[in-house]
């Protein structure tokens, strides 16, 4: 039993803190406290789960851990996207915050990434591609406090925005039609 829990939507009450935007950790005790709840939380996830963000268990720390090239787990300390490929993908994604929810989201091909492994460790620049690119997009969000749900609320406004734009635009076109017959 591991002493954190993941904060989900089915807990109004918590969920409040992921639409928080974490802290850099500078704290040497409290980075292996929270690397070490992180892990204990993982090890009863199923291995399915790609990644797990500070926040996610309450910790607004700018911490996460993420599978990614072939690793079992690995820590992200303070990590920083520093560049991301203008080419992208979509693809659908699950959060373990958000149960039930699938959400398509476009991420960047490649990104560089810039972290910490460890708080007495150098700081280092990562090349991360394709699935790994997506996995640590999505944890990045959960540092800003960015959701699923946000990136789906956004994509529907943009959707009725688009609806909205072309009536207008054909509203105007046959507005200048009518203008056009009228004046002949
Ligand atoms: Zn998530």
């Amino acid at each position: 039993m591991s002493t954190k829990a993941i904060v989900t939507s089915a807990s109004p009450d918590l969920f409040p803190v992921l639409e928080t935007v974490s802290k850099p950790c500078n704290s040497k005790n409290k980075i292996e406290k929270v690397v070490n709840w992180l892990g204990e939380v993982m090890d009863d996830e199923d291995e399915n789960a790609a990644g797990l963000s500070a926040v996610q268990i309450g910790e607004p720390q700018r911490i996460f851990l993420a599978r990614v090239k072939g690793y079992q787990w690995r820590v992200f300390i303070n990590p920083e996207i520093i560049s991301r490929s203008r080419y992208s993908a979509k693809r659908v994604e699950g959060c373990l915050s958000l149960p039930g929810v699938a959400v398509m989201v476009k991420r960047p091909k490649h990104i560089q990434l810039k972290f910490k492994r460890e708080f007495d460790g150098p700081e280092e620049i990562e090349n991360f591609s394709y699935k790994d690119s997506r996995v640590i997009s999505h944890e990045m969000d959960h540092l800003e406090g960015r959701l699923l749900t946000h990136i789906r609320d956004e994509q529907d406004l943009k959707a009725v925005n688009n609806a909205h734009q072309k009536l207008k635009d054909r509203k105007a076109r046959a507005k200048k039609r009518r203008k056009r017959q009228n004046s002949r």
